[in-house]
């Protein structure tokens, strides 16, 4: 990757983020910024497990600033990362934010530049649910319309903000930084079979699965539910449980459901991209572990109402209403393997590996005045 340190002052790109995914998704983004990348960790996401591990690494340095607005409600949240932002802003404005995806810290940051007249990049943009019981639909549309340059992965979220009336330069096809994220740190044949054997699984042999949104885990039904038809599977279930979920299931008094699935703590990122390739399916309410099956070509089984990632919906992806996670699943148990050669070789809608690159050419641009 090219250096851009020469290009730009030090600490000119403020890059926000708050949670594992959006640590995955900027890392080769702030890798490439070098010094001229200050990190602003909301501490959406505050534990080692969901946080600190990721940009470990990836070989990012501690955050410069740590702003501990974990376990608010979305409003608090967003509220007292504002506020935050903007006292850092007022002392030494950068010339660029940068925010990524549709978390609260996303919308954060984007209302915080938006105050204080920064420019602001907004990766991955364009992705649309249609679903207003989301809060994240209502996140990434906010955000969509205060950014000036707004990396869509896809042309389909191209076509998503053109339909909103943005349409202007700053739309950028450039691909999802997932790609460089899952090839830079899938391991490799041999210590995924180390990784296997430590946990005593077979490749192919058991379900990978992860549950945290809140309109699955904070219901105690629907929670229920789910773990219920989990368990019931035929397969082993690894469930990496967020520790979110996991407060939910012990609130809920949950936890006899659990002992049907074998549950572990979250996973770093090399240790869950090398389980999930070699699984036989995956069951997950995640938005990025989409995005990931289809570069491992795994399927997997969504247990969503919605999704905002149609390019691949009806290939790696299938969506499941609650109830249905067992029925799906087993039409695919019937022949695993020809499910996984009918994968093989259908190419990630997400782009060649090289999506960073191009967002850092569009920062370099606007930092120097250029766009
Ligand atoms: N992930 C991980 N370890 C785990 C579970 C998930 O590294 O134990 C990764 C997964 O590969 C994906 C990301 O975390 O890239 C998904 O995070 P999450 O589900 O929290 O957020 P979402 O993708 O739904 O925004």
């Amino acid at each position: 990757m090219q250096d851009h340190d020469n290009a730009m002052p030090p600490g000119s790109v403020a890059v926000v983020l708050g949670t594992r995914p959006e640590i995955i998704k900027l890392a080769h983004v702030i890798r490439g910024l070098g010094p001229a990348c200050r990190v602003v960790h909301t501490g959406q996401h505050f534990d080692f497990g969901l946080s600190e591990s990721f940009l470990e690494v990836f070989g990012i340095a501690e955050p410069s600033t740590f702003l501990g607005v974990g376990g608010m409600t979305r409003v608090g949240q967003i509220g007292a990362a504002v506020s935050a932002l903007g006292d850092l802003f007022a002392e030494e404005a950068p010339r660029v934010v940068v925010v990524q995806g549709d978390t609260n810290t996303t919308l954060a940051g984007a209302l915080a530049a938006n105050a204080y007249e920064i420019p602001l990049v907004h990766v991955e943009a364009g992705l649309r649910s249609y679903d207003r019981r989301m809060p994240e639909e209502h996140n990434r549309v906010l955000t969509d319309h205060l950014a000036d340059l707004l990396c869509v992965p896809t042309e389909t979220a191209r076509a998503n903000l053109a339909r909103e009336g943005i349409s202007h330069d700053g739309v950028v096809v450039t691909g999802n930084t997932v790609v460089e994220a899952v090839l830079g740190l899938m391991p490799g044949p041999e210590a995924r079979h180390d990784l296997l054997a430590s946990r005593g699984l077979t490749a192919g042999r058991y379900v990978l699965s992860t549950f945290h949104r809140p309109e699955n885990v904070d219901d105690p039904d629907r929670f229920g539910l789910i773990l219920e038809q989990l368990g019931e599977l035929g397969h082993r279930v690894v469930l990496p449980l967020h520790p979110r979920s996991r407060g939910m299931a012990r609130t809920f008094g949950l936890e006899s459901l659990l002992e049907a699935v074998e549950v572990i703590e979250p996973l770093g990122y090399p240790e869950f991209l090398g389980l999930s390739a070699e699984s036989a399916y995956l069951v997950s309410d995640s938005g990025g572990v989409q995005e990931e099956a289809s570069i491992y070509k795994r399927p997997v089984v969504v247990v969503r109402r919605s999704t905002e990632r149609p390019e691949v919906l009806g290939t790696f992806v299938r969506l499941a209403h609650v109830d249905e996670i067992t029925e799906l699943a087993s039409g695919w148990l019937a022949d695993i393997e020809a499910v996984h050669d009918s994968l093989a070789d259908i190419p990630t809608p997400y782009g060649d590996g090289h999506a960073s690159e191009r967002i850092l050419e569009g920062i370099v641009s606007m930092v120097s005045g250029d766009a």
